[in-house]
């Protein structure tokens, strides 16, 4: 098998494991922290100035993307990351696969360099 192909099975058995995740209830926290799972750390969790329910875990989730339809994994990892590093929003979800969020960003980055041009050639025509 080619190695292209082999990452292809990798992605495809990972969404299909967080396919099988969907119905577990991470906010459960009677349940023990399944396997895969990872657990939260409610202190990191505090700047959501919340006092509705924070996760208990996280679990790998599928996301399809809203642009594209593409079935992405949100990993457990990476939520994580989200929600107690980045201090994301617990509301806050994952809506767009890699591919279209580097497009985005992309295009957000050139809309910047175009008002960045623009301010220079502004500038200097005030000098
Ligand atoms: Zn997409």
């Amino acid at each position: 098998m080619s190695k292209k192909g082999t990452r292809k099975q990798l992605a495809e058995n990972a969404i299909k494991r967080a396919k099988a995740n969907v119905g577990i209830d991470t906010y459960d926290t009677k349940t023990k922290v399944p396997p895969g799972g990872i657990e939260s750390n409610r202190k990191e969790l505090r700047h959501n100035n919340t006092y509705g329910p924070l996760p208990y875990f996280y679990m790998d989730k599928l996301v399809i993307c809203h642009d594209c339809g593409a079935e992405e994994v949100w990993t457990a990892r990476k939520q994580q990351w989200w929600y107690e590093e980045a201090k994301g929003n617990i509301n806050s979800e994952a809506i767009y696969c890699k591919e279209c969020r580097a497009q985005k960003r992309q295009h957000k980055e050139n809309v910047r360099d175009q008002h960045l041009a623009g301010l220079a050639r502004k500038n200097e025509q005030a000098i």
